[in-house]
């Protein structure tokens, strides 16, 4: 879709406002909008807009930015009424000189995605598993929320409610481009999960951003929370966002696949894979970036807590899908530990640039962790067999980042500067407060 092509689809669908949208370091989807008769003239000269108060763009010679939109990332907001029907489109950051805001993590990834091409001739694919729960809030008294299909409320049918609007969400995505895919209920009650058709990363993090924001907003149609948080509850499943990798070349065949190979992966596959376990422990910090990501990367939850991969093992980091004879194109890795807290932008490019440094240094991955329980395992053992932990917290996973420069080359200095700020801060704040747990067990037996 080009500029004429918005405008005449603008009318047909008879919008009345426009969001122009982009994102900050943390992944907020930040908007400016406007009257749909002022699209004409941003297409022609983009959006100027104040900079200064956004996360990570705060330098004061940085406030006056410009936006460009991409007009084939239009979507209709389908919660919107008709009278105020909005659209929306997403955006690049530029300098006033015209030159790309390197503080842009959309942007960012776009041209470390167009760089990809221009050099191997690759498209980096993934294929997120966004889970989340719907939380009805407990009365007034209590802020609480507690899961809303459990039983226990009076004169509605819980289980009803929560596939009806299940379906009313995965109606709305549909319509927003996502190509659906999949909608179910997950392990935890009030845990659902919708996957989407995988596309380039960069349309990826488009839809991971569009269908956070469209749950949330037809949840709260139904006067719900949608909770994208990774552990919302102690002691039962967190909520994840595996994603599934690969790479395909210029006429779009699968890298990853091999005919004559047991896992029927090839030498890119192997490298990929290697690469990313590599880095496990840095990335960490960018795909599963908040202090509550690691309250999920605990034994017994079926999120990854060990190093290592295999086929078909939901205790592996990476699992390798089981080869269904004559989909090559589905040949893929799937990384377990990202959750639906980090900025698809930012992850994403790091996820990539942790693969290439593997396929680059043709790195092989050790022995997959076929048929083991790694949960089981003792320390002992898992030092026999090289495998190693993710981070215990963000602190640790902070701190790989700073040792890590090759998940660091997926940040431009701004981005990191104001990345690592912000969760340092974080980190401060989480380890200084005192917890429910901490007055149970301590106030009275201290
Ligand atoms: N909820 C699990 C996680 O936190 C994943 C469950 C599944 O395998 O889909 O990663
Ligand atoms: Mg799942
Ligand atoms: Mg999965």
């Amino acid at each position: 879709m080009d500029a004429k092509d918005l405008l005449k689809k603008v009318k047909e669908d008879n919008i009345k406002f426009i969001s122009y949208q982009f994102i900050d370091v943390l992944g907020s989807v930040k908007s400016v909008d406007a009257p749909i008769d002022q699209l004409e003239g941003a297409l022609e000269n983009g959006v100027w807009f104040d900079g200064s108060s956004v996360e990570g763009f705060a330098r004061i010679q940085e406030s006056d930015m410009h936006l460009r939109i991409d007009p084939e990332t239009y979507a209709v907001l389908p919660w919107t009424p008709p009278e105020l029907k909005r659209a929306r489109v997403f955006c690049d950051i530029y300098h006033p000189d015209g030159t790309p805001f390197a503080g842009d993590p959309r942007g960012s990834l776009k041209r470390a995605l167009q760089k990809l091409k221009d050099e191997r001739g690759w498209t980096y694919n993934v294929g997120p598993e966004p889970e989340f729960f719907l939380f009805r809030r407990n009365g007034t008294e209590s802020i609480r929320p507690v899961p809303h299909d459990v039983g226990g409320y009076f004169d509605f049918s819980p289980n009803d409610e929560a596939v009806r609007v299940r379906t009313e969400l995965m109606e709305a995505l549909n319509k927003m481009g996502l190509e659906v895919e999949v909608g179910h209920h997950e392990v935890a009650l009030g845990q659902h999960e919708i996957d989407f058709r995988f596309a380039d990363a960069l349309r990826t993090a488009d839809n991971v951003v569009t269908l956070k924001y469209t749950v949330k907003a037809i949840a709260a149609q139904h006067g719900l929370i949608a909770s994208f948080m990774p552990k919302p509850i102690f002691g039962i499943n967190g909520s994840g966002m595996h994603c599934h990798q690969s790479l395909f070349d210029k006429e779009g065949n699968n890298l990853f696949f091999a005919e004559n190979d047991p896992f029927h992966l090839s030498p890119i596959a192997y490298g990929f894979i290697a690469g990313q376990l590599a880095h496990a422990r840095a990335l960490s910090a960018v795909v599963a970036p908040t202090v509550n990501s690691y309250k999920r990367l605990v034994p017994g939850y079926e999120a990854p807590v060990y190093v290592g991969w295999a086929q078909i093992n939901r205790s592996a980091l990476i699992r390798i899908p089981r080869y269904t004879p004559g989909m090559h194109k589905a040949t893929r890795a799937e990384l377990r530990c990202p959750d639906p807290s980090c900025n698809p932008y930012l992850a994403f490019n790091a996820m990539l640039k942790a693969a290439l440094d593997g396929i680059d240094r043709q790195l092989t991955p050790p022995e997959p962790l076929n048929n083991v329980n790694v949960y089981e395992m003792d320390a002992a053992e898992r030092r026999e067999r090289g495998v190693a932990e993710l981070p215990g917290s963000l602190r640790q996973a902070l701190e790989e980042l700073e040792k890590d420069e090759v998940i660091q080359s997926a940040f431009s200095s701004s981005l990191y500067e104001a990345f690592v700020r912000a969760k340092w801060t974080e980190w401060d704040e989480f380890r200084t407060q005192v917890s429910d747990w901490e007055i149970e067990r301590f106030l009275e037996t201290a």
